[in-house]
């Protein structure tokens, strides 16, 4: 919290007095009378100042006990993504449970905030625009589970989480999704998080929770630097514009997309608060070295983000098929947080990620609290206010309809159809995969200096794919998706054929 100045610090004292009143009548729990006689004696006292903080801090671990259901600082149950998919006969019960206990407020006129919208033939209207463009960017599995997807984010797409003692039901979406997301990362029952609108927000946020984190632990620091590999996602980038950090690049290597760590070492200054590393990296999916990076976080004495963005909800199922993939989750000692995106590969629909900390000293540092406002406490988690709720259902209801044997059942047959584009650009003489990508993406381009990878790339366009070009080093990027299980084969005649037509062409010139 920032340090007050005198005059804030007498509102703040009016303020926090309200906001204490205001909970109680919201909650008709929270903060008892004894408590409220003590600080208002503590007022009096010299050294108030502090004890108005710890008096405020206590409202706000009463607001994180109401909204995440349990006493700050002790572990909650560890919960864990079903074995096996729920039937969707079962998700359809639940849903009729879920329904009726937190519409009731809204639908007898009896809230007086959040729930703008009724029903009638307009909201209907909205709600089947909403489904249909939804279906189309679904980049899910196209069964009666995403029907159930649907359900939810129907049934909840009106409902706001910012408040999540008057809907219930998405208080418990959210600490579930988080629970079942840092088992399937390998955290114990400390680590704790926030669903997100997307790895933006994630992002955002955990770059927001070290800077402030920083700042209570060395105020000597004012200029704070990041280091990352160059390969990093640029959403750290917008965050570090957003809240005055300066990001410290180690260039990755142009043919293995990898990062030297002793330069990675070397980058680090006194004013560094924060190192970063991709599991994988978006443009050739490569994983960054996560467990010599966590060495030298340990050594510096330095919090660890990766960003699992792409890979957090690939990775672990492709390691459970099997497959040799480097630890590089919680069970790295050094890893502080880890952003996983849901509307990724976890299949639900867009606008819901997961960040995870390893503690809850660390998250603290996230939520944003003000009792000065005329409206009372406000308490907010993450970037937004507004929570949209549908997002939310939607992707509890896909990691519960999925189960882990879905995960592994999309993520082998995903994985079979990398390999096989991977080996068949292999054959394609003058064309390469750069270094050694690990899940079920990859970027692709020329070893020859004649054979243009752009040119390819409008050729393919021309014969209907869409090709995502990138640059430092110029490639093709992939992510296969389910939809690529039936074309993968298709793709690569075209591919050949491209590569053949572009040769030739430059021989004519
Ligand atoms: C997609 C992605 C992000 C950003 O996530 P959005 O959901 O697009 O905001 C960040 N990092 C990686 C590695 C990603 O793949």
């Amino acid at each position: 919290m920032a340090e007050l100045d005198f005059t804030q610090w007498i509102s703040y004292v009016v303020t926090s007095l309200v906001a204490v009143h205001l909970i109680d009548v919201l909650l008709k729990r929270g903060i008892t009378g004894v408590l409220k006689s003590v600080a208002n004696f503590l007022l009096l006292m010299p050294g108030a100042d502090r004890a108005v903080k710890a008096f405020t801090r206590k409202e706000v671990d009463d607001y994180v006990s109401q909204a995440f259901n349990r006493k700050p600082g002790t572990a909650k149950n560890v919960i864990s993504i079903p074995e096996k998919g729920i039937p969707v006969n079962d998700l359809r019960k639940e849903l009729e449970t879920f329904k009726s206990g937190d519409k009731h407020l809204s639908e007898n006129g009896r809230l007086f905030a959040y729930v703008y919208t009724s029903e009638g033939p307009r909201f209907n209207l909205q709600r089947e625009a909403f489904k249909m463009f939804t279906d189309l960017t679904l980049n899910s599995v196209n069964d009666e589970r995403v029907e159930m997807i649907h359900a939810f984010l129907d049934a909840f797409m009106h409902d706001n989480a910012l408040n999540p003692m008057v809907f219930p039901a998405l208080r418990r979406f959210e600490n579930e999704v988080v629970g079942m997301t840092a088992s399937m990362l390998h955290g114990d029952g400390n680590v704790v998080g926030s669903v997100t609108s997307g790895g933006t927000e994630s992002i955002l946020m955990a770059m927001k929770t070290y800077r402030d984190r920083a700042r209570s632990l060395n105020p000597n620091i004012t200029k704070p630097t990041v280091v990352a590999p160059s390969s990093i996602h640029p959403a750290f980038e917008k965050a570090a514009h957003y809240f005055d950090l300066t990001m410290k690049h180690v260039q990755v290597d142009p043919e293995t997309l990898t990062c030297d760590t002793k330069e990675y070492e070397n980058m680090i200054d006194s004013n560094t608060i924060l190192l970063l590393a991709s599991a994988p990296a978006y443009p050739q999916a490569i994983l960054d070295p996560i467990e010599a990076i966590s060495d030298i976080a340990l050594r510096h004495k330095l919090p660890f983000h990766v960003d699992g963005c792409f890979g957090g909800f690939m990775l672990p199922w492709v390691e459970k098929l099997g497959h040799n993939i480097p630890k590089w989750d919680f069970r790295v000692e050094g890893v502080t947080s880890i952003s996983a995106d849901l509307h990724k590969y976890g299949y639900a629909t867009k606008g819901a990620s997961v960040v995870c900390y390893r503690d809850s000293s660390i998250r603290k540092h996230q939520f944003f609290a003000y009792s000065g406002w005329s409206g009372g406490l406000f308490a907010s988690p993450t970037m937004a206010g507004t929570r949209p709720g549908g997002h939310l259902a939607a992707a509890w209801i896909a990691l519960r309809a999925m189960g882990q044997d879905g995960y592994m059942d999309m993520a082998r047959k995903l994985m079979e159809t990398a390999n096989k584009m991977k080996a068949g650009i292999r054959n394609i003489e003058g064309l390469k995969v750069f270094g050694s990508p690990l899940m079920t993406a990859f970027g692709f381009g020329s070893n020859q200096a004649a054979l243009s990878i752009f040119a390819i790339s409008d050729i393919m366009e021309k014969k209907g794919w869409k090709m995502e070009v990138q640059r430092n080093p110029d490639s093709v990027h992939c992510t296969i998706l389910p939809g690529h299980v039936k074309s993968a084969d298709n793709w690569l005649v075209d591919l050949k054929d491209a590569v053949d037509f572009v040769k030739v062409r430059s021989l004519r010139v």
